[in-house]
Formats: structure tokens, sequence, C-alpha cells
């Protein structure tokens, strides 16, 4: 019997070393990895650029506090600032906590205006993390059953419908804040509308809202650029990031701009781990990575590769409903549950994932090469044939 809390329903394989994006397990068995950690491993596994500047900084200082100045944190800052046209950064080590960091700056910015019960709008089938005010801003039973009383503040409307946004914004006054997935992941690769993203903007510029996008999945490059809502053309007055920023190492990032910037002063916020010297080394050594390595584009190309690829393999397959998603950000919906199909993905060599019960995700390395994604559009189209048959 585990001494580690039943939180995960576990898959019966553990890895051993990985190699871009092939890892192999305990018993030397090579798997393809679609999936990089849940849209961590930015750079796939054991690139010798992340290698060597995480063992560098380990052999340097590891973590200093906050409590001192730390001219690598206020670069990786500047790096930030500058790809996404933002103004400044909080940094923490997960999605949840700079999406926290998200919501407490948007109620701080309602109650210097004056609000003194703040609401943020939210969306239908969004994810936002599992701390009790990050539950409580996702769209999903599944996640706040059992955790009530949920945290207050959370206006809920469907995702993509610009009506609704305005609707509830005319009825409650006290809304300071509109909250959304450029990608919606978790909630099964629902890409934001340009128009109704750009709808949003205005919604909120009228308002005087504040719009916080959460890049925690799809930012990081991955649709192809830095950031998803760099789509549109729009700027958020918050934006928030985590998963992929650090390649791997725990890293998370709130950042804000315009109105929401300046706001908080010391006492207001903060964290312990947050942005030290490991976490920054390897944050900017990722983003360098991406830059050097043009992954931008690569993830763009390669993305529609994948797409086009298993469109047309499954295209005459009933069953499937579509495929969509924008770069390497890739839901296959399927008109069934098909949780097995990640079992059966790792019988054939295949690292993939499920979500929403019905739709296939994949999440590669932005460097996933375009062979690697002929490859993957293949042998997946071939299991989710074989699935739906049998
Ligand atoms: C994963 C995720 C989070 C939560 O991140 P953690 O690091 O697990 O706390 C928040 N928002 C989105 C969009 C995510 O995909």
């Amino acid at each position: 019997m585990s001494h580690v809390m039943n939180t995960y329903a576990r898959l019966p394989v553990a890895f051993s070393h990985g190699n871009g994006s092939r890892v192999t397990d305990t018993e030397g068995k090579t798997y393809l990895d679609g999936l990089s950690g849940i849209a961590v491993n930015t750079l796939g596994h054991n690139h010798p650029a992340l290698v060597a500047a995480i063992a560098s900084q380990a052999a340097r200082l590891l973590h200093t506090s906050n409590l001192y100045r730390m001219p690598q944190q206020e670069r990786l800052a500047d790096k930030l600032t500058e790809i996404s046209g933002m103004d400044e950064v909080f940094f923490c080590n997960s999605g949840c906590e700079a999406n926290e960091a998200a919501i407490k700056l948007a109620r701080f910015y309602g109650h210097q205006r004056g609000v003194d019960n703040p609401a943020i709008i939210v969306m239908e089938h969004s994810f936002h993390g599992r701390t009790l005010a990050t539950l409580s801003a996702t769209g999903s039973r599944k996640v706040q059953a059992g955790f009530e009383p949920l945290v207050a503040g959370f206006v809920r409307v469907p995702f993509n419908d610009l009506d609704a946004v305005r609707a509830i914004g005319e009825r409650n006054k006290n809304v300071v804040a509109v909250m959304l997935e450029f990608v919606q992941g978790e909630g099964g690769i629902f890409v934001a509308d340009a128009k109704y993203l750009r709808g949003v903007r205005g919604l909120c510029d009228e308002n005087a809202w504040l719009m916080i996008c959460d890049e925690v999945q799809c930012g990081m490059g991955r649709t192809g650029t830095w950031f998803g809502f760099q789509q549109t053309g729009i700027r958020p007055d918050i934006a928030t990031l985590a998963k992929g920023l650090a390649g791997g190492v725990p890293i998370g990032a709130c950042l804000a701009a315009g109105k929401a910037a300046g706001l908080f002063v010391p006492g207001n916020h903060g964290s312990t781990f947050g942005g030290n010297q490991l976490a920054t080394a390897a944050a900017l050594a990722t983003l360098n990575v991406v830059e050097e390595e043009n992954l931008l584009a690569n993830a763009a190309e390669v993305g529609e590769i994948i797409r086009n690829g298993l469109t047309q393999a499954l295209a005459d397959v009933p069953g499937v409903v579509g495929v969509r998603g924008l770069g390497l950000i890739i839901g296959i919906e399927l008109d069934r549950p098909c949780g097995d199909l990640v079992r059966l993905g790792l019988d054939a060599g295949l690292l993939i994932n499920v979500t929403a019960e019905r739709v296939v995700r994949l999440l590669p390395a932005l460097n996933f090469s375009a062979d690697e994604g002929r490859e993957l559009a293949e042998r997946l189209a071939a299991l989710i044939r074989t699935f739906l048959s049998s």
C-alpha cells in the first residue's frame, strides 16, 4: 500500500529517461511523447541547453529568497514583458498560484474603485486550478464537488458567448473582471473566437473591467505565438503562465498591464519559492531555446501537420466528431467516452491524454519534428480506428 495520498488514478508505468520526445520506461520500452507532461516539457526531455543551465545554476545558488534582490528574476520579468507587451510580473510556482494572484489583483482593483464585493465573470468548462479560489472559478462540478462552501464572487457564463458577458455586466454592478482561457484545455480544447475575444476586450474597456487570460496551458508558444491572446491582436490586463514556462521546473507567473499594473505594494502578496534562482535560470534557458530554435513557427507548422494528418486519416471514420485546436494544443473529439485510449496508447508506445471524457488531447513538445508529427498522427489514427471498431 502506497503512502502517497490517493489523488491520482495513475497508469501502471514509470519512466527512467527521455531524449527529445522519446521516453523510455523502467522496462526498457520506448514511447513517443505526445503529451510532454501536460504541456510542461516545452523542449522535450533532456535538452542540452536546459540541462546545462540548471546544472550551472545549481552549482552557484538554488534559492536566496525574495527578501533580497534577484537580478535574474528581473531579467526574466524583462523578457516576459518584452514578448507579451505586458508591464510587470509576479512570480510563483504553479498555475493555480498564478491564477490566485490574478484573482487577488482583480479584487484589489475592485476595492480601490469602491466595489466592496467584487465579482469576476468566469466561463463554463473552464479550468483554473485546484486551490479553493481557483476551483471555485473552474467550470466543472467534478472539480468542486465535496469542497463546498465555494469561494464567492464568481459569476459563470457560457464560453464564446459575448451577449452572456454583456448581460451579466448590465445586471451586476459588482463585476470587476472577466477571466477566460484562449484555448480551454481541460475543458476539451475549445478555441476562443477572435471576434468574441475582441468583444470581451471591448466590454472590459467600456466597463473598466480587467480582462484576465489564463495562458497556463496554451501560452509559452504552444499556439504558434508566445501567448494565445496575440493570435487576435488584443492585450489583456492580466495574463497567467506556468506549465511550460521553465521546461519542467516548477514556476508560475502573473503578468499585469495598464490599469492592473502598479497596484500591489509590499505586503499585499508573496511566495517563498516564487521566482527563485533555479526556476528563473530554467525559464530563461527555455525562452532562449524557443527563440533560437524558432519553435513558435515550428509549433504552428507541426501542429498543422498533426491536425491535417488526423483529419485525413479519420475522415471516413464514424465515431469521430472532429479534430480541433491551434498549433500544438490539439483535441480529437469522439462520440463516446474514450478514457481507455490512454491505456491502449501506452500498449502501443504512445503517450496521449483524454480530457472531458470524449476528447483525446495532444500537447507535444514545441520542438516536435515534422516527422514525429506525421508519425503521431498516423499511429494515433490507427489506434482510434481500432478503439472505435471494437
Ligand atoms: C493546469 C492548469 C492550471 C493549474 O495549474 P497547476 O500548476 O496545476 O496549479 C490552471 N489553468 C489552466 C488553464 C491549466 O491548464
